[in-house]
């Protein structure tokens, strides 16, 4: 087949899987690569493989995918995407070094059936479905989506690359080539420092999530390390200040920037908060803007946060966590 035939094979495989997604968590904002997977009973192990990020068979009874435990999470799920498009696709096996995190929208010579399998791929995690829904969330407009900081902030909420959300906005016809092609160069880690309080020492692989009001009731995928800075607006001159509540004890501020002082009287001023978590968990993170004598509480910010992170050596935690409940 050829790989005009096999991307396009890929693309309509990935709308049938987004017809019927897993029974996931409504709230999340990032497609459920796992939960595909575990649905169709597809065995599933993580290795600390050094020399390729994923491989698959498709032989009989001889099936199952394996994806390296050593890459980072949105490299790591744009893999596994990638190897339940090949077995999805009919295609009996690969081994692969690489993934290509643009898709359709590759123009590197490749495999029909790699090319596919990245299509597939691509579609699935990046759905126009999944792009709109956050850009409508966050008001982000087009002008918006064409800055790298805007598209960091996608790329956390969609579970995929900086570089695979470059494309997905060309698929979604925010983006021209020309303009992606630009864009996937900026250097993330430059994007994260600009986030950061100074001279917070940070993880360089760990991501900054900017989060506000308008990420309220949804639910992300983050990693063990990750900061978020919390965008606040007190009314003050109300006697409203926002407070983060924390019940379980396992969110800390490690930083504030803010208020701006310089507001006019009766205007919100601004400030930033950043918040760790103390260990790997799923946490609610709320926060809250009362007037602190009355409790009377003006607007609320609640997010909840999975951040285990990338899946380490063995199943995935879905399959353990299953195992455990049906053996309980
Ligand atoms: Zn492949």
């Amino acid at each position: 087949m050829s790989r005009r035939d096999e991307v396009l094979r890929g693309i309509s495989e990935a709308a049938k899987v987004l017809a019927k997604p897993p029974a996931a968590d409504a709230e999340r904002t990032s497609f459920d690569v796992i939960g595909a997977i575990v649905d169709r009973h597809i065995p599933l192990l993580f290795r600390p493989l050094d020399k390729l990020w994923g491989a698959f068979v498709n032989a009989g009874a001889q099936k199952g995918i394996i994806v390296t435990s050593k890459l980072p999470l949105s490299v790591q799920r744009f893999t596994l995407a990638h190897e339940l498009g090949h077995l999805l696709l009919g295609h009996e096996y690969s081994l692969d070094d690489t993934v290509e995190f643009a898709g359709r929208h590759a123009q590197v010579w490749k495999d029909p059936q790699e090319a596919g399998a990245d299509a597939f791929a691509a579609e699935l995690l990046a759905s126009k479905q999944l792009v709109s829904r956050a850009a409508k969330r966050h008001r982000w407009t087009k002008a918006e989506l064409n800055k790298p900081g805007t598209i960091y902030q996608l790329s956390l909420r969609l579970g995929i690359s900086y570089k695979a959300a470059c494309w997905a906005l060309v698929t979604a016809h925010v983006l021209r080539r020309i303009e992606a092609e630009q864009l996937q160069e900026t250097v993330v880690k430059g994007i994260k420092t600009s986030l950061m309080p100074p001279g917070l020492p940070r993880n360089s692989w760990a991501d900054v999530w900017t989060l506000d009001q308008a990420d309220t009731g949804t639910a992300l995928e983050a990693g063990p390390d990750d900061l978020f800075a919390v965008g606040l607006k007190d009314h003050a001159s109300a006697g409203y200040i926002w407070n983060l509540v924390d019940a379980d004890g396992d969110a800390r501020i490690v930083g504030q920037h803010g208020p701006d002082l310089n507001h006019g009287y009766g205007e919100r001023s601004p400030r930033t908060i950043y918040v760790e978590f103390n260990a790997p968990g799923i946490h609610s993170l709320i926060f809250e803007h009362v007037r602190p004598w009355s409790r009377s509480t003006l607007e609320r910010i609640e997010v909840h946060v999975d951040d285990h992170g990338k899946e380490r050596v063995g199943m995935s935690r879905r399959e353990k966590h299953n195992t455990l409940r049906a053996a309980a």
